[in-house]
């Protein structure tokens, strides 16, 4: 969602004369987009206003914003911290940037935006095209979050759950593609929580976006298991171009450590909705997240998350070790040792890894569906992903392929890539 945001600031900027800049050595603003979700994030920003301070010494000041949800959490404080800050703006307050670029440029004062302002920001949006001209791109449609896990900031840094409008998306999604988009990610923090005019769910906007004829593949992430209902389940089968991929976070397999996670739904429900998408599509893979050494994990809850994790097969994942955040009803409980979290968490990876490398060594002379998306920094070769997500590198293609769905025939893989 971080990269949503950073292109739609980047649009307003636009708006504004602005242009984006990949040489961070000389810029007039210089803005930082953060995320909270786990430890360090905080810390990472001060060194990084460090170094820049360091690279301006003999040049002027750029402005210095810092967005995100850091800004959020930390909001005045930081401004107090350092004062090479020009402003610090929340997730749902950067719709305000223009009105206070003036400000900020003649040093009229600092700025802490952190109002919660989601429908004022999409409205902002609405009326700004997104520029966004990749292959494959992402459209915020949910944010926030009303589930309150035990361990997870979002609620208090992005806010309470919002949908935007049906046609809002649409109008977007369609601007996206005659930009040249042929895949769509919907996002949200809890996306397919997804509800507008408590009648319209995500399952009903799948199915209207698949109508768009230019438009090849639709993605959504991130969902919580909760919310995996029969309706989205369908879409497995309803609309082909809805991939045959699911990001579905289950963070544990033990029963106890799920319900001390506040995350609503158990161990059997959860491989209950594995199990149901199969059936409606035999081709369905899946990812997860998972936080290894929560508070009150036991050896045996940690074997519960490794044989959940032998029963589904995940392709691939993403797996953290607990970090406490400040305000959460779990920073509060008593923490497992660090030396066993670490060794849990090798433990973990090792598994997660050895399953991925296994399904992408089955791909090897397999003939996959590719939807080529660019060329590589290096020139020869392309980049593109297959219908489960699986990255490809592609040699013997040229620009015309950019955004076309091509057939490839595996022909080795090592741990992430597989080439073709
Ligand atoms: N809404 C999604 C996840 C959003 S946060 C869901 O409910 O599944 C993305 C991931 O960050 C989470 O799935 C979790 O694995 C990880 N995460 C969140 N808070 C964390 C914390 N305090 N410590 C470690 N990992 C955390
Ligand atoms: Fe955080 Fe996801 Fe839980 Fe919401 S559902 S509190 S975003 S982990």
């Amino acid at each position: 969602m971080n990269e949503y945001d950073s292109n739609r600031i980047s649009d307003l900027f636009k708006s504004n004369g602005y242009l984006r800049s990949f040489d961070s050595q000389n810029v007039n603003c210089y803005i930082l987009n953060t995320c909270h979700i786990r430890e360090k994030a905080t810390e990472k920003v001060y060194s990084d206003i460090g170094r820049l301070k360091k690279n301006y010494r003999n040049k002027t000041k750029p402005l210095v914003l810092v967005t995100g949800c850091v800004a959020q959490a930390e909001n005045d404080e930081m401004i107090r911290r350092e004062p090479y800050i020009d402003a610090v703006i929340g997730p749902q307050s950067y719709q305000n940037i223009p009105n206070i670029l003036f400000s900020l440029n003649k040093k009229i004062k600092k700025f802490n935006l952190t109002d919660f302002d989601v429908i004022e920001k999409f409205d902002k949006l609405n009326s700004l095209k997104n520029s966004d001209t990749n292959v494959s791109v992402f459209v915020t449609i949910q944010e926030g979050c009303d589930k309150f896990c035990n361990f997870c900031v979002v609620p208090y840094t992005r806010g309470s759950e919002y949908s935007r409008s049906p046609e809002e998306i649409l109008k977007e999604v369609d601007h996206l593609v005659l930009n040249g988009a042929k895949e769509i990610t919907l996002l949200g923090q809890n996306v397919n929580a997804y509800l507008y005019k408590k009648k319209f769910r995500l399952s009903d906007l799948i199915l209207k976006i698949g109508k768009n004829k230019k438009l090849k593949r639709i993605r959504y992430t991130t969902s919580h298991p909760k919310d995996m209902t029969d309706d989205l389940i369908n879409c497995y089968k309803q609309e082909k171009k809805l991939m045959p991929f699911l990001h579905l976070p289950v963070q544990s397999g033990s029963d106890k450590i799920l319900k001390n996670m506040n995350r609503k739904h158990t161990r059997e429900e959860y491989l209950d909705s594995i199990d149901k998408l199969k059936k409606i599509n035999p081709e369905i893979k899946f990812s997860s997240d998972f936080i290894v050494g929560y508070p009150g994990e036991s050896e045996k809850d940690f074997n519960d998350t490794i044989s959940l994790i032998k029963k589904v097969n995940f392709i691939n994942s993403f797996s953290f070790i607990y970090s406490p955040r400040p305000g959460t009803p779990a920073s509060k409980m008593k923490m497992v040792d660090t030396k066993v979290q670490k060794k849990r968490l090798i433990i973990l990876q090792n598994l997660l890894e050895k399953i991925q490398m296994q399904k992408n060594n089955d791909k090897i002379e397999k003939v996959e569906e590719v939807l080529v998306e660019n060329r590589l920094k290096n020139q020869i070769q392309y980049f593109g992903r297959t219908k489960d997500l699986t990255p490809v590198i592609l040699n013997d293609v040229s620009d015309v392929d950019i955004g076309n769905l091509i057939k490839v025939r595996i022909n080795k893989s090592d741990k992430k890539i597989t080439v073709w």
